[in-house]
Formats: C-alpha cells, sequence, structure tokens
C-alpha cells in the first residue's frame, strides 16, 4: 500500500480523500493556493504546500507546480480528485513517467474517454445504444445540418472535450441550426481549447440515471448500481439519489451489464461512471463516462456499504478486487442534496462570502461532507459547493423525511445557499411521487412561491 499521497484538488473531495487515507494509516499532502489557506482540507492533511495564486490556472491546473510539490514531500500517488487535472491524460501519464501512481484509470483510457464522441463509438461497438445523432464530430456543417433535419428537432450540439454541463446548445429548428452550431462551436473554443462539436437527438424529459464501476488491474470489473441525477438546473446536478425510483429490477441489471460492457472494452480501471439517458419508455442511451471519482459518489456508499474512495486507492496500489457482482446489494435508499453557495431566490446567483454562523445536521443516516465552518470565507474562484449532505435510510420515504429534517436543521448564516430549495424539493409531491424527469426543475421553479426558497432557520 502507499505511504504517502498527495491529493491534487481542494474543498469537500480533498478532505473526503484525506479522511480514506488516514484510516488506511496513509499520510496525505494538501496542495493549495492562496486563498485556500483556511480550507479545512490544508488543516487536516498531515503536509500541506501552496502551489499558487487564486486562479485555477495559477495553482490547480499547473501540474509543473503540483509535481514540485509531490517530489519536495517525496508522495507515492496522486489522487486527482474530480474537475481540474482529474480528466487530463497527459497529467496522467506524467506521473507514470515521474514514477508516481496515478489514482484513476490508465492515461490511454482517459484519452478514449474524455472525447465524448470517441466514448459513444466504444459504447456502439459493444451494442449499447446511443442517443442517435453524428459519427464522430462533424466535420462538414451542410451534413451536419442534413443530418439534424433527418433525425428531426430538437437536436442538441455538444462540445467533444464538454463537461461540468458546459457546452451544450439545444437547436429547436432547421432555421435556426446554423447560428446555433456556429456559437456552439466558438463556446467549445473558448471554455475546453477544442472547438470540435458533435450531434444528438434532443431526448424530450429524459431521466439521467448512471452506473458506479469499480474495476481492478486484473481485469475485474463490477457496478456498484445506480444513481438518479435527474434533478438538475441547466444540465448540472442539484439533488441524486439512489436507488433511482424510476428503474425496474430487470432494466437495473440490464443497463448495469450494459455499464461493465462499455468499462470492459476500454480497459478501464480504478473508479468511474457510465451516464446514460432514459426516456418515458424506459430505453435507455449512452451519453459519457466519467473517468473519475463523481461529486455524487456517496449516495453509491451509503447504498451498497462500499467505500468507493478505499477501492480507489487499493486498485491503484495494485490489490485485486474483492468484492463479487452478486455481493453487491441496495442495502439503503440514499439521498444528496449539493449545498451551493447560490440564492435560489435570484435565479441561483453565486452567492461567495463569509460564513457567520455554522450548524450542520447530525443524529442517525446523516452524512455532511464539507470543508467549511463557521468563519470559512468562501473563495470567488471557484465552483460554488461548499457542502454535500447525504441521508440514508431503510425506505426512499425514510431518506425524503430524514433530508427534510436535516436540511431544517442546517444553518449557515451570511451568505444564501440552496438549502432552501433543496427543502422545498423535499415536500414536492412530484419529488415524492418518484417519477421526475431532467425537466423537473424548471417545472418546480414555475410553481412554488419565492418565499420558500427564502427559507431560513428551524
Ligand atoms: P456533462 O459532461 O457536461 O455533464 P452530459 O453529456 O453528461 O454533459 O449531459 C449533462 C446533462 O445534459 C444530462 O444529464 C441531460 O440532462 C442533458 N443532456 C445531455 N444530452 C442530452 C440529450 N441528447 N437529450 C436531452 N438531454 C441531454
Amino acid at each position: 500500500m502507499f505511504e504517502k499521497v498527495l491529493i491534487a484538488n481542494r474543498g469537500e473531495i480533498a478532505l473526503r480523500i484525506i479522511r480514506t487515507c488516514r484510516e488506511l494509516g496513509i499520510k496525505t499532502v494538501a496542495v493549495y493556493s492562496e486563498v485556500d489557506d483556511q480550507s479545512l482540507h490544508v488543516q487536516l492533511a498531515d503536509e500541506a504546500i501552496c502551489i499558487g495564486s487564486a486562479a485555477s490556472a495559477d495553482s490547480y491546473l499547473r501540474a509543473d507546480r503540483i509535481f514540485g510539490a509531490a517530489e519536495i514531500t517525496n508522495v507515492d500517488a496522486i489522487h486527482p480528485g474530480y474537475g481540474f487535472l482529474a480528466e487530463n491524460s497527459t497529467f496522467a501519464e506524467q506521473c507514470c513517467d515521474c514514477n508516481i501512481a496515478f489514482i484513476g484509470p490508465l492515461p490511454e483510457t482517459i484519452a478514449k474517454m474524455g472525447d465524448k464522441s470517441s466514448a459513444k463509438n466504444i459504447a456502439k461497438s459493444v451494442h449499447v445504444p446511443c442517443v442517435p445523432g453524428s459519427d464522430g464530430v462533424i466535420e462538414s456543417e451542410l451534413e451536419a445540418k442534413k443530418l439534424a433535419d433527418s433525425i428531426g428537432y430538437p437536436v442538441i450540439i455538444k462540445a467533444a472535450a464538454g463537461g461540468g454541463g458546459k457546452g451544450m446548445r439545444l437547436v429547436n429548428n432547421s432555421v435556426s441550426f446554423y447560428k446555433e452550431y456556429k456559437m456552439a462551436r466558438s463556446e467549445a473554443e473558448k471554455s475546453f481549447g477544442n472547438g470540435a462539436v458533435y450531434l444528438e437527438k434532443y431526448i424530450e424529459e429524459p431521466h439521467h440515471i448512471e452506473f458506479q464501476i469499480l474495476a481492478d488491474k486484473n481485469g475485474k470489473i463490477i457496478h456498484l448500481l445506480d444513481r438518479d441525477c435527474s434533478i438538475q438546473r441547466r444540465y448540472q446536478k442539484l439533488i441524486e439519489e439512489a436507488p433511482s425510483p424510476f428503474l425496474s429490477e430487470k432494466l437495473r441489471g440490464e443497463m448495469g451489464r450494459a455499464a461493465v460492457k462499455i468499462a470492459e472494452k476500454c480497459g478501464y480501471q480504478n473508479a468511474g461512471t457510465v451516464e446514460f439517458l432514459v426516456d418515458r419508455n424506459g430505453s435507455y442511451y449512452f451519453i459519457e463516462m466519467n473517468a473519475r471519482i463523481q461529486v455524487e459518489h456517496g449516495i453509491s456508499e451509503e447504498v451498497t456499504d462500499i467505500d468507493i474512495v478505499k477501492w480507489q486507492l487499493l486498485i491503484a496500489a495494485g490489490e485485486k478486487l474483492t468484492i463479487d457482482q452478486k455481493n453487491v446489494k441496495i442495502r439503503k435508499h440514499a439521498i444528496e442534496c449539493r449545498i451551493n453557495a447560490e440564492d435560489p431566490a435570484k435565479n441561483f446567483a453565486p452567492c461567495p462570502g463569509d460564513i457567520a454562523l455554522y450548524y450542520s445536521p447530525g443524529g442517525y443516516g446523516v452524512r455532511v461532507d464539507s470543508h467549511v465552518y463557521a468563519g470559512y470565507r468562501i473563495p470567488q474562484y471557484y465552483d460554488s459547493m461548499v457542502a454535500k449532505l447525504i441521508t440514508s435510510g431503510e425506505t426512499r420515504e425514510l431518506a425524503i423525511n430524514r433530508m427534510y429534517r436535516a436540511l431544517s436543521e442546517y444553518l449557515i448564516g451570511g451568505i444564501k445557499t440552496t438549502i432552501p430549495f433543496s427543502r422545498a424539493v423535499m415536500m414536492d409531491k412530484g419529488f415524492i411521487a418518484g417519477n421526475y424527469t431532467t425537466k423537473f426543475v424548471e417545472d418546480f421553479l414555475e410553481r412554488t412561491p419565492l418565499d420558500a426558497l427564502n427559507f431560513e432557520g428551524y
């Protein structure tokens, strides 16, 4: 096993990794930017090294500085977390070159799956259905337009290198095709330094359902069941639950096998996620694979009672996966609410600032993964998530009631957060009924009075 691991990330995921390392007796090195010196991940690591100024491009994205920190502290491995360099195949390769284990898949797998259109081709090659669309990236706009006309509108144009809900444009009709196409290309170029785009049929009101994968270096691959991430705003997840209330046991089994087939085909190692859209008839389509740990991994841990980060470390150190698929069972129902520093009553405007008061909920079945505390200043430079609140219970009803109770206890003073939004969702009949789609948030915000999103206190 590793003796010392550097975590090339910040915030809650850095903390999440540090905690498991400590339980396994592994020493940890945190890296941080100048504005993150007060973050809990810096305080809880055994060593911490400042790698630059606030902007990610000057710190968390600086591979050279991260390797500098790794060399000084003499680590055996680097965990990239999610975001930043996590899906950068060059970074993974550089780790191998420096004889430092990269806690994630092989660089070539990251490259293959990081390009969404090449990932779709892999899925097709093992006969997993994909959303109808272009065969790979669009080479000619005329051909793309012809294809869009033939599959029918709406269609969605996606950046091949996209992620985090960015780089997608909906095209509602043939008239606006060229205009949207140009915008999509220039946005992709600006955001990802790669203007390649591809086209897909826009599935109306789908469920976003994904499968957690674990794969060791000996080719053993299992899945840890599904997560329903349909509660999204602007293609970004806000609330996730596991297992999905929409899936039948039959469909769950089928999709799980499809996810494993894709992972096998790309020679997957370590933890990853295969994402699908499922339409109202239960037809499912592969959309992408995330070659890293995901924000919402915690609900799968609660449902299956398997520590995914622990397995990431064991697998990267060359240990065999000792869990068999038949022993992965739904033990509980779990829900996660992302607590973002955003004002839901003001169109989710970001709300960085000082946390004046902080009281986090507790009790049976409640888990809070967060790097913040009273007196902590939320920097404006990074994403707005300040905590993940997870509740679990024997039934979905209990997990929902527990989430409502925990959200009511949660006090984060001084800034606005998404707590009131999530709390209102827990009381919503549509959510409670369980048959919601990615259109849920839009409809919910229309029917919910602003007062409900302004709620503060118990
Ligand atoms: P990202 O990598 O940016 O998260 P994804 O490809 O995972 O992008 O898609 C994010 C979300 O966008 C999905 O969960 C879904 O809500 C929506 N989406 C993506 N592709 C389609 C599609 N073809 N039809 C309808 N919605 C889609």
